[in-house]
């Protein structure tokens, strides 16, 4: 049995396409190395829109995706903690994200100020309203974001949502921790 790949025009065996249940013949009408191509190019087309989705849908599997880590990390510390540190490397933008937040939840047993680590919704709410850098005025780049403090952290700032904004992480870096007056246009509240 062969069926036409309606993407390369090729007939091919049937085994090379995938199921779908609501098609006459319970077949997809691409061939499976033509939906991967095309999976492919989207993602590297839309990148910010993937990024959304990809975190959307970890959002709705947090819970179960936790798990499973923890389950692996007790079967063998050792080797998920290597793997973890080449993790980090690779993605130095998340780690930092992912640090400063344990910063402030550290910060906060300790009792020094009142810190909350941001949810994902404010995440998202940051992402929706701070769609330009306050730092250089220039748009947002989702793969370049960072988050940072209007009032520093060491200046007594707080990690709650009316004192941060989507960066660029270059930007950030730049400001270090000097205190960067808002425009008038930036001047946000909740
Ligand atoms: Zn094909
Ligand atoms: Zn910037």
């Amino acid at each position: 049995m062969s069926k036409r790949c309606s993407h390369c025009l090729q007939d091919l065996p049937i085994e090379v396409f995938g199921k779908l249940k609501a098609s006459p013949d319970g077949l997809r009408t691409q061939c499976k190395p033509c939906e991967i191509k095309g999976t492919k190019n989207y993602r590297k087309a839309n990148p910010e829109k993937v990024k959304a989705w990809d975190h959307a849908k970890y959002q709705r599997q947090k819970e179960k995706i936790k798990a499973r880590a923890r389950a692996n990390y007790a079967k063998n510390p050792e080797r998920q903690k290597a793997n973890g540190a080449k993790w980090n490397a690779a993605h130095p933008e998340a780690h930092l994200v992912i640090l400063r937040n344990a910063k402030a939840r550290r910060r906060a047993r300790l009792g020094e100020q009142r810190h909350e680590r941001i949810s994902a919704r404010q995440y998202n709410r940051l992402i929706v309203r701070d769609t330009h850098c306050y730092l250089c005025g220039k748009k947002n780049n989702l793969s370049t974001n960072s988050i940072d403090h209007v009032t520093p952290l060491s200046k007594g700032g707080q990690h709650v949502y009316e004192n941060l904004r989507i960066v660029h992480s270059r930007c950030n870096k730049s400001k270090g921790n000097r205190l960067v007056s808002l425009p008038f246009q930036w001047e946000i509240g909740a």
